[in-house]
């Protein structure tokens, strides 16, 4: 895997392998037509599942809460649950070590911010808390995992843990040495260029950071105002609100991943356990972060209930209505929003999905906005290489507040043109969440 002038992480020689994959690729590319689904992988491995729900998948119960013990909530991203299960897992011995994605400490030149770590002691696994919104890639730690021996748990977003179920499946090995899948919840993976144009925005470069936070905590403020902090080496700070950034609205797509646009999986569908942040009042007031959780492996149940009875835990169960309502707008751009980028004309491999092409019947202004999130993803990578070559982020940063300035218009009927289309009776059916 190697970075690409987009700062996107590529199989070498991608153009030969999509001509002609190897069966080996095509058994356990996330994305490949020719693997399992979701349902299949999971249908394999919760069979005996207590319930299952067309967006949440195979389930035993799901949660609302975060870690009471220590200082779990106040170092995680959110309810500081994944740190605080992967702990339990390594302090009983349940496992040698955890896979997960860790701060390059001083990233210089090209070198990447973050990285897989296999982290074998509790001090890196606590030191690796917080999400990391950056391209990141699996061989290094299942080389690891296949040279030695031990038990591990694997973090990752959906297409990362359904990769090491398929991969488990053609490797016998692997499968015996990852008992633990844990999954991050997903709205899209960015590119390496959205921490390059955060601290453009900072009016600083990124190779001067000693440590960049993308979601710096505050009691004191609502926990989905996210605010990104770079620490340069000289231990000064910078910090600046996503929304005071040119492409920091998330949901407008700016620097995704291409790939994201045909996943329908929000929620870590083959993942023995799930965590996203609990978007829904009044959980996304409360600055401290909270976490929904959804338990699919009775194993993981126990250890959760356990938690919860010694007080270490504080999570009560929630419907599926609830967990579904925190990523409103995640669902509904992996459903409707798939269902109707899989009819657009599509040369080379078409992906198989659980979405049918056209399956929804979207509104016009609906339409449009998936199409502009489409174009802001497709065109962000290219006009910030060009600013990027030319050594001029304002030729990048006066695009990206143009598009957002229109994407809010139709989204949600703000700014002039927002008030315009809102009285021809077009945009402003967009919420957030
Ligand atoms: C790209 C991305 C998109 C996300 N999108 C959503 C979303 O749409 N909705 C939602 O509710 N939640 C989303 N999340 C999950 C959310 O940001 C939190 O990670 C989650 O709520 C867990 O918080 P926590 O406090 O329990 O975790 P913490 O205790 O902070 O632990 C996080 C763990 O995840 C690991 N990690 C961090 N980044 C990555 C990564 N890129 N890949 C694999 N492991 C990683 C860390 O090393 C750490 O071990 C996303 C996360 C990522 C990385």
């Amino acid at each position: 895997m190697a970075f690409d002038r987009y700062g996107q992480l590529k199989p070498t020689g991608a153009a030969a392998w999509l001509r002609e994959p190897s069966a080996e690729f095509s058994a356990i590319c996330p994305f490949s037509p020719a693997a399992g689904d979701e349902d299949e992988l999971a249908l394999r491995h919760f069979p005996a599942a207590a319930h299952k729900d067309p967006l949440l998948g195979r389930f035993e119960v799901a949660f609302v809460g975060y870690a009471e013990e220590a200082d779990y909530r106040a170092n995680g991203s959110s309810g500081g649950l994944v740190t605080w299960v992967a702990k339990e897992l390594l302090t009983r011995g349940m496992i040698d070590g955890v896979a997960h994605v860790t701060e390059n400490a001083n990233p210089q030149g090209n070198e990447p911010l973050s990285r897989y770590t296999l982290s074998r002691t509790l001090a890196d696994l606590r030191a690796g808390a917080k999400s990391r919104y950056y391209p990141v890639e699996l061989s290094g730690v299942l080389d690891e995992i296949r040279k030695i021996p031990g038990r591990y748990a694997v973090i990752g977003v959906p297409c990362f843990i359904k990769a090491v179920r398929l991969s488990c499946a053609a490797d016998p090995l692997l499968k015996e040495r990852i008992p633990f899948t844990l999954g991050l919840f997903c709205g899209h993976m960015k590119s390496a260029r959205m921490a390059e144009s955060f601290a453009w925005q900072m009016h600083r470069d990124l190779r001067e950071a000693k440590h960049f936070d993308y979601r710096m905590k505050s009691p004191d403020r609502p926990a989905n105002w996210y605010r990104a902090q770079m620490t340069l080496m000289d231990g000064s700070t910078s910090a600046l609100d996503w929304w005071h950034m040119a492409d920091g609205d998330w949901g407008a797509g700016f620097f995704q991943n291409s790939a994201c646009n045909f996943c329908d999986d929000v929620v870590a569908e083959t993942a023995d356990i799930a965590f996203g942040d609990a978007w829904h009042e009044p959980y996304s007031s409360d600055g401290r972060g909270t976490n929904v959780v959804i338990v699919r492996s009775p194993h993981l149940l126990n250890l959760i209930q356990v938690g919860i009875a010694e007080k270490r835990l504080s999570l009560s169960p929630v419907e599926p209505d609830f967990v579904i309502a925190t990523q409103a707008a995640g669902f509904r751009q992996r459903r409707e929003g798939l269902s109707f980028r899989l009819t657009w004309p599509r040369l080379g491999i078409r992906p198989r999905k659980r979405v049918a092409a056209g399956s929804h019947h979207l509104s016009a202004q609906r339409k449009t906005i998936y199409l502009m999130r489409y174009a802001i993803s497709h065109w962000s990578h290219r006009v910030f290489w060009l600013a990027r070559r030319l050594n001029q982020p304002v030729l990048y940063l006066a695009w990206a507040r143009a598009v957002l300035a229109s994407y809010h218009g139709l989204a949600y009927s703000r700014g002039k043109l927002g008030r315009f289309l809102a009285r021809i009776g077009f945009g402003g059916i967009e919420s957030r969440r």
